[in-house]
């Protein structure tokens, strides 16, 4: 089907870091409340992700494995409301293909959990065994046997920072979750998951950046848009601390960043890259669908309305504040 292909076009796995996105993705799916990531090497020679989900059942632990199982979507309307992120049932058999992976998982049903051990797409060992609620995996060096992709990769302390910016962005869209978050012995952050979109940016960036921040508060029936921004106390003269978010996915977009810089300078002196973390909520139907669904660039039908709509929800913020 064509949605299929379409999402087949898109490599699922090209680093270290669309292994941790991909992993976490199906951690909140299963509805977990925790989750804890700890990588080492940036995640090349060591990812490990635990949940407390639902788990997966000893009879479909293998169907997870394979390509195409997934129940979670079937249209290219769904790909832009999506309600479980997941919507490619290949992430897991990818990941598998190029790796080795070690998953344990216990759905509430059963007393006793599952192991499975994967190889190169190969399962080397099932068994019963005892495990807590919900789902670890393991995934160990990656692109182990695709030497050209391994070559492909950046440093580790790079490929390390590309994962801390995917899971600083996953928690930012899922402030009811608590993220723990480990790179070899140091702790990055731990969010608590009190569904609060402010405590999970000073978890994260850390309170020094709490006298800076603004909330952003709009409502005008059609669009929403909601959040923080203030002065980039971590790094001037940079564009990172920014993060932009359409109907809870976490995208790029031109016009938008620019009508939030430009609303920021016109109503302080402040810094010229303002750190923000705003998510917008719209009719999906309004959001261009041409755009690629795994690509962050994201396209609105009228960008300058848009532009005008996100320029006076700051604005406002600027002016609710001053009384
Ligand atoms: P998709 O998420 O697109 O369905 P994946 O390959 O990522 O495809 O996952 C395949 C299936 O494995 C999921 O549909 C889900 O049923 C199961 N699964 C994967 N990870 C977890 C997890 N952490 N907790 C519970 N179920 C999981
Ligand atoms: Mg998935």
């Amino acid at each position: 089907d064509d949605t299929i292909s379409k999402i087949a076009a898109g490599e699922v796995v090209e680093r270290p870091a669309s292994v941790v996105k991909e992993l976490i993705e199906n951690s909140i799916d299963a509805g977990s409340k925790n989750i804890y990531v700890e990588i080492q090497d940036g995640g090349i020679s060591y990812i490990k992700i635990t949940d407390d989900g639902s788990g997966i059942d000893y009879d479909d632990v293998e169907i997870a494995f394979l390509r195409h199982a997934t129940s979670k979507i079937s249209s290219d309307e769904d790909l832009f409301n999506i309600r479980t992120l997941g919507f490619r049932g290949e992430a897991l058999a990818s990941i598998c293909a190029v790796s080795k992976v070690e998953l344990i998982t216990r759905t509430k049903e059963n007393d006793l959990g599952v192991f499975i051990r994967v190889e190169g797409g190969e399962i080397i060992e099932k068994k019963e065994c005892g495990a807590p609620l919900g789902t670890t995996i393991i995934v160990r060096d990656l692109f182990y046997n695709t030497p050209a992709r391994l070559k492909f990769l950046k440093s580790p302390g790079r490929e390390g920072t590309i994962i801390t910016e995917i899971i600083q962005n996953l928690a930012f869209s899922n402030s009811s979750i608590s993220f723990k978050y480990k790179n070899g012995d140091k702790l990055i952050f731990a969010t608590k998951g009190d569904d609060n979109l402010k405590n999970t940016m000073l978890s994260i960036y850390g309170k020094q950046v709490n006298d800076n921040l603004l909330e952003v508060n709009y409502d005008d029936g059609s669009v929403s848009i909601n959040g923080y921004i203030g002065n980039n106390a971590l790094a001037k003269n940079s564009r990172n601390y920014q993060s932009l978010f359409v109907n809870n996915r976490y995208v790029k977009n031109k016009t938008i960043n620019a009508a939030i810089e430009n609303a920021f300078r016109t109503f302080t002196t402040g810094d010229k890259f303002p750190m923000y973390v705003l998510h917008i909520n719209v009719e999906p139907s309004i959001i261009d669908v041409n755009v690629h669904p795994t690509k962050a660039e994201i396209k609105f039908q009228n960008e300058q309305e848009m532009y005008k709509i996100v320029f006076d929800s700051i604005k406002k913020a600027f002016s609710t504040t001053k009384t």
